[in-house]
C-alpha cells in the first residue's frame, strides 16, 4: 500500500550538511522528514570515514575560518548534549614555507578571528616532531585547539538524537524530482510519496545525478583513497599528544596525516584530486600502484613506516565545485527546492554552520552568501578552497 507522507521540510541526504540541517529545523519546532537511501553516513557518502581533520586554518579565507570555529563549538555542545565525545584535539600542524601565500594570509586571519596558534621555524619542527622529515618545509603554523572528529559515529549519534527529538527519518531512495514551479511531492523508490513545504536535496556527490541539467557540470565526484598503517607495537610516536594531525602543504600531491585514534593506526592520504567517481556504483578497492606511490613518500618522510603494513583503505570520494565554495541555493526553477553540497574535500567540519545557515534561510529569510550560489559555480576547474 501506498503511504503518503506530509511534513514541513522534506532533507533528502543524512550525511552530514542533511543530519545538521534536520536538526536546526527540528529544533525550531517545524515538521522534518529525513530521507537516505543507503542509512546515515553509509559506506558510500562522504561522510563516512573513521575521522575527519577540523581545523581553523583556510589561507587568506576569512568565511572558512569564521564558520569552522563556530562549528566546532557547535560540535562541541551537542557532544556534550549527548555525553559522548566525539572530538580529539589532536593538534593540527601546517607544513609549509616562508614564501607561500596560503600560509602568510592565514597566520592574519587567524589573529584576527582569535584563534590560538604559533609560528613554527624548521628547526622547531624537527625537534618537536623527530619522527617525520621535511626537507622542503621552512615554516610551519600550530593550530592548537583543533584536531580529529570521529565522523561517522558523529553523524549517526545526531541523526540518532534528531530521531529522538521528533524527526521521522526514512531509508527510501527519493526519485529524480522534475520540479518547475512548487514542488509538491517527491515519489520513493518503494512506491511512497512524501509531500511537504520545502525540500532540501542534501545529497553530497549525488546531486549531479538528480539534477543533471543543473549541477551536471557544477559538481564534479572525485576518487581519493585513503590508507590505514600499522605501527609499532608500543611506540606512541604515531598517536596524540606526540603526533598532531598534519597537513603537508609544501608538497604537490598535498598529503595530509592523522595520528593512530581508537588503534585503527596511523591515517594518510593526498589530498590531490583524483579520477572521476560514481558514488553508487564505483568500486572501492586500492590498487598496488597507489601502496608504492604511498610507500615512496613515507621512505621520504615518515621513515620509520616506510615498510609498516597496510592494515586498512578506503575509497571515499570528493564532490568539487569548480574553486571548492560550497553550493547552498534555492533550485532555480523550483522556489521550494534546495540544492545542499559540493564539499569539495573539506566540507565536514562545517556541517553545523552548513545547518545552521541553511535552516535560517528557510526560516527567516536570513541573508545569502553570494559564494555559496548556483551561479557562482562555473563548470571550469579552478581549485582555490581547500
Ligand atoms: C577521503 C576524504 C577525506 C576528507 N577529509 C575531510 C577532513 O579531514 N575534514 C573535512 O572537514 N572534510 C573532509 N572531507 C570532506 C567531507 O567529508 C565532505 O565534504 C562531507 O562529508 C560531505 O557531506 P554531504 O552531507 O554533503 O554528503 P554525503 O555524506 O555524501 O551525504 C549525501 C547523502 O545523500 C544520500 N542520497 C543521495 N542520493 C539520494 C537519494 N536519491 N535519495 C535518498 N538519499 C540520497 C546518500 O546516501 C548520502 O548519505 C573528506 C572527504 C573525503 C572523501
Amino acid at each position: 500500500m501506498t503511504v503518503k507522507k506530509t511534513c514541513d521540510f522534506a532533507v533528502i541526504g543524512a550525511g552530514v550538511f542533511g543530519a545538521w540541517t534536520a536538526h536546526f529545523l527540528r529544533q525550531s519546532g517545524a515538521s522534518v522528514t529525513l530521507i537516505d537511501a543507503y542509512g546515515p553516513a553509509n559506506g558510500r557518502a562522504s561522510s563516512s570515514g573513521e575521522t575527519r581533520i577540523i581545523r581553523m586554518g583556510y589561507g587568506p579565507d576569512e568565511l572558512y575560518t569564521r564558520w569552522s570555529g563556530r562549528s566546532l563549538v557547535l560540535w562541541r555542545e551537542f557532544f556534550a548534549r549527548i555525553g559522548v565525545d566525539l572530538f580529539r584535539p589532536t593538534g593540527v600542524l601546517w607544513l609549509s614555507s616562508e614564501t607561500d601565500p596560503y600560509t602568510a594570509g592565514m597566520f592574519g586571519v587567524l589573529t584576527r578571528a582569535g584563534v590560538k596558534h604559533e609560528k613554527l621555524t624548521a628547526a622547531d619542527v624537527r625537534k618537536r616532531w623527530p619522527q617525520m622529515s621535511f626537507a622542503d618545509v621552512s615554516c610551519a603554523m600550530f593550530e592548537h585547539e583543533s584536531g580529529v572528529l570521529l565522523a561517522r559515529r558523529a553523524v549517526q549519534e545526531l541523526v540518532r538524537y534528531a530521531v529522538s527529538s521528533g524527526t521521522d527519518y526514512l531509508s527510501a531512495t527519493a526519485l529524480l524530482p522534475q520540479p518547475r514551479g512548487k514542488l509538491r511531492e517527491i515519489q520513493l523508490a518503494n512506491g511512497d510519496a512524501i509531500s511537504a513545504g520545502q525540500f532540501i536535496f542534501a545529497c553530497g556527490p549525488w546531486l549531479p545525478k538528480i539534477f543533471p541539467g543543473i549541477v551536471g557540470d557544477r559538481i564534479f565526484p572525485t576518487r581519493q583513497e585513503v590508507f590505514f598503517l600499522g605501527t609499532p607495537s608500543g611506540d606512541d610516536s604515531f598517536r596524540s599528544p606526540k603526533m598532531p594531525a598534519w597537513l603537508h602543504h609544501t608538497h604537490p600531491d598535498r598529503p595530509y596525516a592523522l595520528p593512530n585514534i581508537e588503534e585503527r593506526g596511523f591515517k594518510i592520504a593526498f589530498d590531490r584530486h583524483g579520477p572521476e567517481f560514481d558514488p553508487d556504483s564505483s568500486d572501492r578497492v586500492v590498487g598496488q600502484p597507489s601502496i608504492e606511490r604511498l610507500r615512496a613518500y613515507l621512505k621520504q618522510h615518515v621513515p620509520a613506516l616506510q615498510n609498516a603494513p597496510v592494515i586498512e583503505t578506503r575509497v571515499c570520494q570528493y564532490e568539487n565545485t569548480w574553486n571548492g565554495d560550497f553550493l547552498i541555493d534555492r533550485h532555480p526553477e523550483a522556489e521550494n527546492v534546495w540544492l545542499i553540497g559540493g564539499g569539495s574535500g573539506h566540507g565536514f567540519k562545517h556541517g553545523p554552520a552548513v545547518g545552521e545557515y541553511v535552516s535560517a534561510r528557510l526560516l527567516r529569510n536570513a541573508p545569502a552568501e553570494p559564494r555559496f550560489s548556483l551561479d557562482s559555480k562555473q563548470a571550469d576547474r579552478k581549485r582555490a578552497i581547500y
